[in-house]
This record gives C-alpha cells, sequence and structure tokens, in this order.
C-alpha cells in the first residue's frame, strides 16, 4: 500500500523492532512483523499485532518485569 505518512514510499512486509514503555517498565519486542515504508521507514501493524504486543506487555507488567527485550511470537 501506499504509505499514508510521507505518501511517496511504498509498504513492504518486513520486521521491525518495537520498544514500549509503561509504569517504569520498558519492554522491547524484536523481529515484530510490519508493513515498513520504504520510503520513511515508518512501521505499520496488523490489529492483531497490535493487540498481541499490548497484552504481551501488560502480562510483563504483571510479572513485574522492569527491563526485558523479547522475540515477539503472536500465540505467546
Ligand atoms: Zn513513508
Amino acid at each position: 500500500m501506499k504509505c499514508p505518512i510521507c505518501r511517496h514510499g511504498e509498504t513492504r512486509p518486513g520486521a521491525v523492532t518495537v520498544p514500549l514503555e509503561r509504569d517504569g517498565m520498558t519492554i522491547v519486542f524484536r523481529e515484530v512483523p510490519a508493513l515498513v515504508c520504504e520510503n520513511c521507514g515508518e512501521a505499520f501493524h496488523e490489529e492483531t499485532v497490535t493487540a498481541a504486543l499490548l497484552k504481551q506487555a501488560e502480562q510483563a507488567a504483571a510479572a513485574g518485569v522492569e527491563i526485558d527485550v523479547r522475540r515477539f511470537a503472536v500465540a505467546a
């Protein structure tokens, strides 16, 4: 699709690193599937991916994680 941010690039399937911060916790998800703009580098996630990211961040926060780097897995 055409990138809605820069309106020039085309997005391509790829994987990105997504850092999330909340309540003093920092968690970094690696290899998150995304559509990445070849022009500006903006990454777009499907709703299911975003929902899984937020859910896993909440689970980590509930487990007392303060900082973590993990590989993203949708089925976790
Ligand atoms: Zn773009």
